[in-house]
């Protein structure tokens, strides 16, 4: 787990959140809809969770929550992109140029020619002119743009983003998938109508997951069948998974100061590597960046060359997004930024944990020069054959 760096695509289990789930499992297991004791508490339980995580979104406890529970992100954007096409028909909708798959395809298919997509500056920020704009043409239904993006770890002007909305009475979608675990929870649910969070990014379990409402998103409805989640998404509730994603929440959101450590080593590793392998870029540098994202353009060399060479050495980074790592096409986030395709096929992306210490990121930045000395040599990594 030490040379893990790779938490944007998912992180490793905390110890509540499997606490958590251990418990619920073998106390909580009756079906929460049905009618005898068991049930009840196991029903009481599932509402407890709610209210514990509306108290970590800041939501306002006279309020209703407007939380539904959900098997994770791709369901929370697609059944929110679904909705507003179909009780909105003939409307346009926004997105940005670097929305995740789970945003972007679920756009092209409901909203179909319908979709507008704001370009982002050379630095990885969605135009707030360009977004300023396209809201001025009217017959928008639903803004959406993500809190900080995957690959980048740029940070979106969400707080200007929902005032122009706002002004304009468009409803904002905020997919905040990467800020949730590493920012201030409460900020995303005061900006954006609709939220979106997944577990598996801040040590939950994978296929548990969030949406929450604001009050003028309260009608949006997802899969029919029974009456579960106040009749908004049918399903018999994951409530281990439900308690062990609120568990791990509250355990990250006790820990929000401790990512300072993190972008401090990014930093350093980054001047490290810039001024050993020159000819390194460093994307959305000057942004303002999640504190543990690193996307880097190396001098040279394929990716997946060094991918393959750093896994060897026991360093799991990426090239990007896990979602399209089997595309042929690069990353059309770095694309729009305005990166060519030779440049795209030589990004790296480095995502830490809080975990991560400083002797992990001092022997990340020397394997990464080790690897660019093996490149210069036409050399394999110590007696392997390499891609
Ligand atoms: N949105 C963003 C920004 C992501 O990074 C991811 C996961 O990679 C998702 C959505 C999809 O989340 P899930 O795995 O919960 O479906």
């Amino acid at each position: 787990m030490s040379r893990y760096f790779d938490h944007n695509a998912t992180t490793p289990i905390s110890a509540a959140a499997r606490d958590a789930w251990l418990q619920a499992s073998e106390k909580f297991w009756h079906n929460p809809s049905s009618l005898y004791p068991g049930a009840g508490a196991a029903s009481r339980r599932l509402e407890d969770e709610r209210e514990k995580l509306a108290r970590l979104l800041g939501v306002d406890e006279e309020e209703d929550s407007g939380i539904i529970f959900t098997s994770g992100a791709t369901e929370g954007n697609e059944a929110t992109i679904a909705y507003f096409a179909r009780t909105r028909p003939s409307t346009c909708c926004l997105i940005s140029s670097i929305e995740h798959p789970s945003v972007d395809a679920p756009a092209a298919r409901h909203f179909d020619n319908r979709v507008i997509k704001l370009p982002v500056t050379p630095e990885g920020i969605v135009s707030l002119p360009e977004l300023e704009k396209a809201l001025g043409r009217g017959n928008i239904s639903l803004v959406s743009i993500m809190a900080a993006n995957n690959e980048t770890g740029v940070i979106q002007p969400f707080a200007e983003i929902s005032a122009l909305c706002r002004a304009k009475e468009v409803l904002f979608h905020c997919d905040a998938v990467q800020w949730f675990g590493k920012h201030t929870a409460a900020d995303i649910t005061a900006a954006a109508d609709i939220v979106v969070g997944s577990a598996h990014k801040f040590g939950g379990p994978k296929g548990t997951g969030f949406l929450r409402t604001g009050p003028m998103a309260r009608t949006l409805a997802m899969q029919t069948g029974g009456p579960q989640e106040h009749g908004r998404r049918a399903g018999t509730e994951n409530l281990p998974g439900i308690s062990a994603m609120v568990s791990s929440l509250e355990e990250a959101s006790a820990k929000l100061s401790q990512w300072e450590g993190q972008a401090e080593q990014r930093d350093l590793l980054e001047s490290t590597i810039t001024s050993s392998l020159p000819g390194t870029i460093i994307v959305g540098k000057d942004s303002r960046r999640l504190p543990n994202t690193s996307m880097l353009i190396m001098p040279e060399g394929r990716n997946l060359k060094w991918l393959t060479r750093l896994g060897r050495m026991g360093f799991s980074v990426s090239t990007g997004s896990a979602c399209s790592s089997g595309s042929a096409d690069g990353s059309h986030v770095l694309s729009a930024m305005g990166l060519n395709t030779a440049e795209i096929n030589r990004a790296l992306r480095i995502s830490s944990g809080i975990a991560n210490d400083a002797g992990q990121w001092a022997s990340l930045a020397a394997a990464l020069q080790e690897v660019s000395r093996s490149m210069d040599q036409g050399t394999t990594s110590p007696g392997q054959s390499i891609l």
